[in-house]
């Protein structure tokens, strides 16, 4: 995955009281962010911050009870009215293990789940995707040129092309990815679109900034932290964020607890609220804020990155 979602620092600011009566007993449309406990990956990225670790054998079992217990969640909200999309938002590398690539598989093919999603470095083999429904799933890759072999990457992704599989690539913004982010997307089929994170910390001149918007005309959503704090954002209302142990918040970066997802609590405290910290500077953060116009660039597949039209 990419090194997203951080939680944010900084004086945070007093967000909208929720609403006492909130929508519980209504049918939810629930975009859900899963980040359980698995933290190991088979890459070494000197980029990332996290990953660093590697799961024992009982992290792992953990992991994948964590995972099950939520899909058995999602799966038990078939009839309720309900309808679920997952964004799957692992520290590590989640497709390199049975249970992710089976949770994906099986949400694929729930008729109350609009859409499931991975971050992934795209490691992984592909067979196992004959049987999901590829209507339903879709990728977020992410290419860590100093990881893997461009034309073992590239190749991965014609794997995914003759599939018909759904999926953005991204890049991180360093200087010395310039070259292999060029050389990627010469290569990749125009309709495949591929994004530019701006690389933690470095501050982009404005022809370096240019460099990287010929490549992805949406670079300048990513070039620079948006001021949040006060703002309207959908998140704690349409979309959450859930942990291994089933604790909602709002987003990744909000710490501030909405209840819990396996006894229901949460569903009294979905309410507009604004953003309580000063900057959302994550993707998959901000394309939530309502003052920007990510809902409508990225109609139809926000959770994965595709852009309606690039
Ligand atoms: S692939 Fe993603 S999770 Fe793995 S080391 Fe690289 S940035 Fe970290
Ligand atoms: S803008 Fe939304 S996603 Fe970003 S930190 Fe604020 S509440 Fe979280």
């Amino acid at each position: 995955m990419t090194f997203l979602g951080m939680p944010a620092t900084g004086p945070a600011v007093t967000a909208l009281p929720a609403s006492a009566d909130g929508p519980a007993g209504q049918p939810l449309d629930l975009s859900i962010l899963y980040r359980g406990p698995l933290a190991s990956c088979d890459y070494d990225c000197p980029y990332c911050p996290f990953a660093k670790r590697r799961d024992t054998p009982g992290q792992l079992r953990a992991d994948r009870a964590a995972l099950e217990r939520f899909t058995g969640w999602v799966a038990e909200r078939a009839g309720t009215g309900d309808t679920v999309s997952v964004l799957f938002t692992p520290w590590g590398e989640g497709l390199v293990r049975s249970w992710y690539r089976r949770a994906l598989v099986e949400l694929s093919r729930l008729p109350h789940v609009r859409r499931v999603a991975i971050q992934t470095n795209l490691s992984c083999r592909t067979g196992w995707l004959a049987e999901a429904d590829l209507d339903t799933l879709a990728f977020w890759v992410t290419y860590h040129p100093g990881q893997v072999d461009h034309d073992r990457f590239l190749a991965k992704c014609r794997e995914l092309d003759a599939l018909g599989a759904r999926y953005s690539i991204g890049v991180v913004g360093q200087p010395e990815h310039l070259a292999a982010a060029r050389r990627l997307r010469a290569e990749l089929p125009p309709a495949v679109y591929l994004w530019i994170n701006a690389a933690e910390g470095y501050t982009y001149t404005d022809e370096e900034a240019a460099d990287w918007t010929a490549l992805d005309p949406h670079f300048g959503f990513s070039r620079h932290a948006h001021p949040s704090a006060g703002r309207p954002c959908r998140t704690g209302e349409s979309v959450v964020s859930v942990d291994g142990d089933g604790t909602v918040r709002r987003c990744h970066f909000v710490r501030e607890e909405l209840g819990n997802l396996y006894d229901g609590s949460y569903r009294a405290r979905l309410a507009p609220r604004a953003c309580p910290l000063p900057v959302c500077d994550c993707h998959i953060g901000y394309v939530h804020l309502e003052t920007l116009p990510l809902y409508d660039v990225f109609a139809g597949g926000v959770l994965e990155r595709i852009p309606h039209t690039r």
